[in-house]
């Protein structure tokens, strides 16, 4: 391989910067410029093209340029607590795998620029199917397993999928979820129809086939054992997938991502943010229908030459213990987790936590969604290891903000998602004047083109649509909003406060709701809270809470409710006035979330205003949005 590039003496510090971390990947031949941006560029700005001329391949980055030096080292760990399998694949193995995946593809007809949707549950072959698309040069789409069938239909219309990859089934806490029907029905919704569906049989439920589309993986895979597929060298700016943001605000877009800006951010966060390391395990509890199990279970551990971990099973099953049980199992270096899920286990005894030896754990990222101060101190002290919270969208593809690695960070900034990562220009102005923001003052989160590798190219088929949602709606400028309100401390320490749509405004007064939330969570019996603002004819708008209880008992009667209520109250006026104090708080036994974990604040709000709570089709479980209607209008 070459990593040779030509000296340009004129180039800049950023493009120096790049340069050193291209040098990570291997490159089949080298890019003839770093960024083309701007002036003389081929496209107008935002767009922008990171090295071009260059030609890699993610799959050859992720394994096979690993065969020389560690064939015999696990690249895959699969742990299934829901089928109790724990099976392992070495470089070598994975290797062999996703040559017989890729040949089985090629043999229904995928081509390089092909889309190949993949809608599957946490099994090896999920990851097998993404490496063999990358390989072969196809498009992958990755479809969250948990959507149902119109979200599916949406997703399929929107990317024309030559190929859709499946399975018989999922599995949660122990019982089978089809995967089959709800496919069959999504295609039958959708305009677009797939040529052949290649389907996974793990023997979970009985599946019909149509004849002549659907074909059954493991004699494809028989009939391939031998293949040879080398890989496509692709052009930098090549696609390598689309993937659909968690429409948490309303319909997805397809975020388009390209090959070598990736990987290159990839290995550069592994190295500087993630404590990557090649030979030590990474495990991330995300699913790889999410941005965070693309970069960070798939592409990122094995670019970085690192043992994945890929967890089939919920962070409760056998006991909110099991997380730290695979830590302790897998020597762990490095984990990656959400909010959410620390938040289900802080519901349990914290002595789990304690049963397990994780010495080797270095630390434990998490992001996703605002991370509270209680909530990071609490895991962090259980696991005594750094917890470090970092702030990114689908869009991105890696992280905009971390708190970097530095030996004399003694204190951590609980509550912030750090300091702007290298390679973004971050700036916080003023939604309606574009005036950059100063010290503790409230703004939009915003990013100045062009945005660094790794980020989304465009919004599949609309470059339209990527601009103007995403660069024309400050004024007077052409920059990137994130659509979440921050604020940075006199350290120089960011704070993300909430989506724009989620301030409220009381009496005049704009509230994020995420201060109040994390007030209220400061009280020690609650484990999780979402807040919103419902219209009210006197202040405009009031604060409405929502409150999980760590113990459910402690609200069983209107007069232990009543008393907990006043309590947190007052504990939210005292830590931030009577102008946030919320106007009622209800105690319910679960919060309204997307299937990605993240708190349906939107959703909320409408039902609490007697509106239609809009496209629920990435609800996780309809019945807490019932408790919020119960528990607020008494109906
Ligand atoms: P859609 O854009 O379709 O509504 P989504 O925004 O929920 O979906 P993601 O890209 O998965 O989809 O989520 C990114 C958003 O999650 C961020 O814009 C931010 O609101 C929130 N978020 C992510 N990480 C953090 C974090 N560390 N702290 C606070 N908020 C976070
Ligand atoms: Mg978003």
């Amino acid at each position: 391989m070459s990593n040779q590039q030509p000296v340009d003496q004129n180039t800049s510090a950023r493009e120096q910067m790049w340069r050193e971390h291209a040098a990570l990947i291997d490159w089949k031949n080298p890019f003839t410029s770093v960024l083309e941006y701007g002036d003389g560029a081929r496209l107008p700005p935002p767009f922008a093209r990171w090295f071009v001329g260059g030609t890699t391949n993610l799959c050859h980055n992720a394994v096979d340029r690993h065969l020389k030096d560690r064939a015999d080292q696990p690249a895959l760990i699969w742990e299934s607590t829901e089928v109790d399998v724990t099976r392992t694949y070495t470089y070598a193995e994975l290797h062999r795998e996703v040559v017989r995946f890729a040949a089985g593809m090629r043999s229904l007809g995928v081509r390089r620029g092909d889309r190949v949707l993949i809608y599957l549950p946490m099994i090896p072959e999920a990851v097998f199917a993404m490496l063999a698309c990358a390989r072969i040069g196809a498009i992958h789409s990755v479809v969250f397993g948990g959507f149902a069938s119109m979200s599916l239909a949406k997703r399929i219309d929107d990317a024309q999928p030559r190929l859709i990859v499946s399975a018989d089934a999922g599995s949660r806490t122990g019982k089978a979820l089809e995967y089959k029907p709800l496919l069959d029905a999504a295609i039958e919704l959708a305009t677009a129809k797939p040529e052949h569906v290649l389907l996974i049989d793990r023997g979970l439920a009985p599946m019909t086939r149509v004849a002549g589309r659907d074909v059954d993986w493991a004699p494809l895979r028989e009939q391939h054992l031998n293949a040879d597929v080398p890989v496509e060298w692709l052009e930098s700016n090549e696609i390598s997938y689309i993937l659909y943001t968690s429409g948490t605000t309303g319909k997805p877009k397809g975020v388009q991502r390209d090959v070598g800006g990736y990987a290159v951010a990839l290995a550069a966060s592994m190295k500087h943010i993630f404590y990557g390391e090649a030979g030590k395990t990474y495990f991330s509890s995300s699913d790889i229908g999410w941005v965070v199990g693309h970069s960070y279970i798939v592409y990122g551990p094995l670019i970085a030459g690192m043992t994945t971990i890929l967890y089939e099973g919920t962070p409760l099953r056998p006991d909110a213990g099991i997380f730290w049980q695979l830590v302790e199992k897998h020597r762990v270096k490095v984990m990656f987790s959400s909010p959410t899920a620390i938040r289900a286990l802080k519901r349990h005894d914290q002595a789990l936590l304690k049963k397990y030896d994780l010495s080797s754990l270095r630390a434990l990222f998490l992001a996703g969604e605002p991370l509270d101060e209680p909530t990071a101190r609490w895991i962090s002290e259980g696991l005594g290891c750094p917890v470090i919270d970092n702030y990114w969208q689908t869009e991105t593809g890696w992280p905009i903000l971390a708190t970097p690695d530095s030996p004399g960070n003694a204190s951590p900034h609980y509550g912030s998602a750090g300091l702007p990562v290298f390679g973004y220009d971050v700036r916080l102005v003023d939604e309606n004047t574009g005036v950059e923001k100063g010290i503790n003052e409230k703004g939009v989160v915003t990013i100045q083109p062009p945005l660094p590798p790794g980020c989304l190219q465009t919004i599949w088929g609309d470059d339209k649509r990527f601009v103007q949602t995403y660069f024309e709606t400050i004024p007077g400028q052409l920059t990137y909003s994130t659509f979440d309100f921050g604020v940075k401390d006199k350290d120089g320490y960011w704070f993300i406060l909430g989506r724009m749509d989620d301030v409220i405004n009381v009496a005049g007064h704009r509230l994020g709701t995420r201060e109040i939330e994390e007030s209220i969570c400061s009280h020690a019996a609650i484990a999780e809270c979402a807040v919103v603002g419902v219209q009210d004819a006197l202040k405009g708008q009031v604060a409405v809470g929502f409150a999980v209880l760590k113990d459910p008992t402690l609200a069983v009667d209107m007069a232990a409710r009543m008393a907990l209520e006043g309590e947190v109250m007052s504990l939210v006026h005292q830590q931030l006035g009577a102008i946030a104090r919320p106007a009622r708080v209800h105690f319910i036994a679960a919060l309204p979330k997307t299937r990605s974990g993240k708190v349906l604040r939107r959703s909320i709000q409408a039902v609490c205003e007697s509106r239609d709570p809009g496209d629920l089709t990435t609800i996780d479980d309809a019945s807490p949005l019932d408790q919020v209607k119960q528990a607020h209008l008494g109906a």
